[in-house]
């Protein structure tokens, strides 16, 4: 064993783990100019799941964030491949096929919102994949997409690269050198804790791979990352089917064949000398070194080691990849790798700061870890240093994970079904099924019994129509596509009740968080860029901004009392703005912050007949104005009663403590009012214009260019936090602005990411879409660069490969005079 030469009694920030995650954070601090940058790898650098990977590179991926965090990777490889460290770069470019109608229509998705950010992605036909491609056969491939900058990279070369261009840059990497404990003091890390001595730490950064979970524990934070088994194996040169041998790389004349993914075969190949490397995604999964209680348990000494061969699982794989590269069967097996790698619940990274100050974490991979080291480090390096991350990289934060995902067999349950499915299109009415149902509100049962559609959000049920509605709606709506697919008629149904007479919406797994304490007041108006410690009972909405006056939070913000307030937010963002504003709260005892979700349920009942159905059942009366809160009672149960909307109608949303939960739906339910669900709240939210945070708003677009200059307080007592970024912004003029668009036909739907061109070209990306079933028009929102964002502006919105003629409009479309909601 080599023994580190001299270990430093303190470093600003150490990373743990050597693998190429761990590297490329070094490598990405240094170059932000961080000098005091310690990397401890427990062995070797690469022994952990980087030595024995495939080494692709692919960078389109289902959402544009990771798409451009690889895009990074991949101009990093380029010009490390010219330096003194080659790792071994080959842009060969990459080949994905379409065996399915549903499948073309992905690629063609694809290609749309590619061309929104500058990926070179392009159609091509199944004969061209072929010549591209000669060992394939086209046997069932109607087509596919070409990406000419993808390609493939030695990873342990990548990561002796990453390694010298930090060293160079002043990191010192001590290897053979294993954490065994870190360090944490009032709720912020300290140190670590090695077998070669102590630590001392402002920052340590968990990059441990399929072991984050275990140095996650030492600070007591969960990362919740299941070790999986994933294989691929290397050929012997391939011989064509007529017995020769298929031409080397210099035969070709140097040309390299492109990598080829058949993800309806679950299939991947590249070439390795003369020969290929297959892999794929088996849809029976072997989730490894998990204990009783499915608990991680990677063996202490598990580093450059793989399991055994597991031709059983991979049967399946290898006789696909028969069918899609014939010369596959003659081939003789050089070798099989069957290595363990860290799976996350939902095939995202685990990425940034935890909930322990300076705690960070840059794992869980999901098998393109080698694809991503390059843009992960970029990201985590600026967010260590910056403190916050520089773009929306929401969905890969750590801590978008519930408290549910503490449960280890929650965690392998949904990772399993989630590596079973890794090649699945996306369809927007995708539901995942383990674990299921969670987290349930007091109805349930009773929606259950009126029919209720449930989708699945942060592990709660929640309705999303009521097939009981079907009937009274036009089925003649159905949108073309995609969008058309699990489309129900009850969803128009349910958004003309609501307009016309009363919907009853239960909301009851929107997040709850309580910020109470003599800090309270003074916490919330520093984070928020409205004033919301007005008189009590007053109900504010607000934006929480970042110090580049990007919009990390948007929630309602209720006094309840003098030092009490309740903050509510979406469903899936509990997590997130729970940890923003509890990261930003004083640690002298003068704020608590908690989560309150599960304790209330909420209903809503919104509509012009709302006051005249709800009045009868409230003997204080309804005679409070909009945006203010009272508490009343409803039939037998005690209520908070908020005037607001997110339907853009008359109506309340009802808090009651969860116990009463059942009682008070049974008792609303009564008045006749039409139970809806989420798609219709979405709908008519479309149509009013209301933003939703992480498609229409995120923490890379300023209330300014999300048309929510209404909300922004400048110049109020004490400021807020971005409030200096803000003001430059505006004096710098926007650039950009979020607009409305109506697209001239009605049956075609966006569902988010499509491209919108003005004057043929792209100019921006859908952020989210829909059906305005009142205003009769499918409605989409979209960032326009200001010049073209004017009213009566003619754009085109590409919709599956069909450019779909459309209009920028004057928002919003229903009642902009706000009549409504005022009544
Ligand atoms: C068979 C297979 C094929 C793959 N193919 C591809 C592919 O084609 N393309 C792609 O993009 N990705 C692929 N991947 C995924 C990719 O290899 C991983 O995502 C990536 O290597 C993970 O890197 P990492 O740095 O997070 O983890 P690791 O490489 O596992 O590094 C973590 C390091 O932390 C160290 N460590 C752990 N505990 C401690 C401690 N207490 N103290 C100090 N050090 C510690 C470990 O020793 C280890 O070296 C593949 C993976 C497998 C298994």
């Amino acid at each position: 064993m080599t023994l580190p030469k001299s270990l430093p009694d303190r470093a600003r920030v150490v990373i743990i783990g050597g693998g190429v995650g761990g590297t490329s954070v070094a490598y990405h601090l240094a170059g932000q100019g961080e000098r005091d940058v310690v990397l401890v790898e427990r062995a070797d650098l690469t022994s952990g799941s980087t030595f024995h990977s495939a080494g692709l590179v692919g960078q389109l991926r289902a959402d544009p964030t990771l798409t451009r965090m690889n895009m990074h990777s991949v101009a990093l490889y380029r010009e490390l491949q010219q330096g003194e460290n080659p790792p071994g770069w080959v842009e060969c470019g990459g080949i994905r096929l379409a065996g399915t109608p549903e499948r073309m229509e992905e690629i063609r998705r694809q290609i749309g919102w590619a061309a929104s950010f500058g990926l070179p992605l392009e159609e091509i036909s199944a004969a061209e994949a072929q010549r591209m491609f000669p060992l394939m056969s086209t046997e069932g491939v109607l087509g596919g997409a070409y990406l000419a900058t993808d390609g493939y990279v030695d990873p342990s070369q990548l990561t002796y690269a990453l390694a010298a261009g930090a060293r160079a840059g002043g990191v010192r990497i001590l290897t053979h050198t294993r954490v065994l404990g870190i360090e944490v003091a009032g709720g912020r890390v300290a140190g670590v804790r090695t077998d070669a001595g102590d630590i001392e730490a402002e920052i340590v950064v968990d990059c441990g791979g399929m072991f984050a979970a275990e140095i996650g524990r030492m600070a007591g934070v969960r990362v919740p990352v299941v070790p999986m088994s994933h294989q691929y194996l290397v050929t012997e040169p391939l011989r064509e089917r007529d017995g020769t041998r298929s031409p080397s790389v210099r035969e070709r004349g140097g040309t390299r064949l492109p990598t080829l993914r058949d993800p309806d075969n679950l299939v991947y190949f590249r070439e390795e000398v003369d020969g290929l490397v297959m892999g794929g995604y088996e849809r029976r999964s072997a989730p490894w070194a998990l204990d009783d209680t499915d608990q991680d348990a990677v063996p202490a000494d598990f580093n450059g080691r793989l399991l055994g061969e597991d031709w059983d699982r991979f049967e399946e794989i290898a006789a696909n990849a028969r069918l899609r590269v014939p010369a596959m069967a003659d081939a003789g097996i050089r070798k099989v790798i069957n290595g363990p790698e860290a799976f996350t619940p939902d095939n995202e990274f685990c990425l940034g700061e935890t909930e322990v100050g300076g705690f960070f974490v840059a794992a869980g991979f999901c098998a393109h870890g080698i694809a991503g080291a390059g843009g992960i480090g970029q990201v985590m390096a600026e967010w260590i240093v910056a403190g916050e991350p520089p773009m929306h990289v929401w969905h890969m934060d750590v801590r978008r994970f519930g408290a549910h995902y503490r449960s280890p067999s929650y965690t392998r349950e949904r990772t399993v079904e989630n590596y079973e499915t890794y090649y699945d299109i996306p369809f927007p009415d995708r539901e995942r099924s383990a674990g299921r149902p969670l987290r349930v509100s007091p109805a349930y049962g009773q929606h259950v019994a009126l029919g209720a559609y449930f989708g699945e959000k942060a592990g709660w049920e929640r309705v999303e129509y009521y097939a009981s509605n079907a009937a009274s709606g036009d089925a003649s709506l159905r949108p073309r596509g995609w969008a058309g697919r699990g489309w129900s008629s009850a969803v128009g149904a349910e958004h003309a009740a609501t307009r016309t007479s009363a919907g009853l919406f239960d909301e009851s797994s929107f997040a709850k968080i309580e910020v109470s304490g003599p800090g309270a007041a003074k916490l919330l108006e520093w984070l928020c860029d409205n004033e919301v410690a007005r008189d009590a009972g007053a109900v504010t909405y607000t934006q929480c901004l970042n110090a580049r006056g990007g919009i990390e939070c948007d929630f309602t913000v209720t006094r309840t009392a003098e030092d009490a307030f309740m903050v509510v937010t979406g469903t899936a963002f509990g997590t997130h703005d729970l940890a923003w504003i509890r990261g930003h709260a004083p640690r002298d005892g003068t704020v608590r912050v908690a989560d309150v979700t599960g304790q209330y349920a909420c209903f809503a009942l919104w509509g012009p007949r709302s006051r005249e159905l709800l009045g009868p059942l409230t003997p204080s009366g309804l005679d409070f104005p909009y945006l203010t809160s009272r508490e009343i009672t409803v039939g037998d149960v005690p209520v908070r009663a908020l005037r607001v909307t997110f339907a853009g109608e008359l109506g309340w949303e009802l808090y009651c403590s969860s116990e009463y939960g059942a009682a008070l739906w049974r008792t609303l339910a009564a008045t006749g009012a039409v139970p809806g669900g989420y798609r219709a709240i979405d709908a008519l939210r479309l149509e009013k214009g209301y933003r939703v945070w992480g498609t229409d708003l995120s923490p890379d677009v300023t209330p300014y260019e999300a048309g929510l200059g209404f909300c922004v307080r400048l110049g109020k007592p004490g400021g807020f936090l971005g409030e200096e970024a803000l003001v430059a912004a505006k004096e710098r003029g926007l650039t950009r602005r979020l607009r409305c668009l109506t697209l001239a036909d009605p049956h075609a739907v966006c569902l988010g990411n499509e491209p919108v061109r003005v004057g043929g070209k792209v100019a921006g990306r859908v952020t989210s879409g829909g059906y305005g079933y009142t205003v009769g028009h499918s409605i989409a929102y979209a960032y326009l660069p200001a010049t073209d964002a004017e009213p009566g502006t003619r754009a085109e919105v590409g919709i599956l490969g069909d450019w779909i003629p459309a209009e920028v409009v004057r928002e919003p479309l229903y009642d902009p005079r706000n009549e409504r909601v005022r009544a």
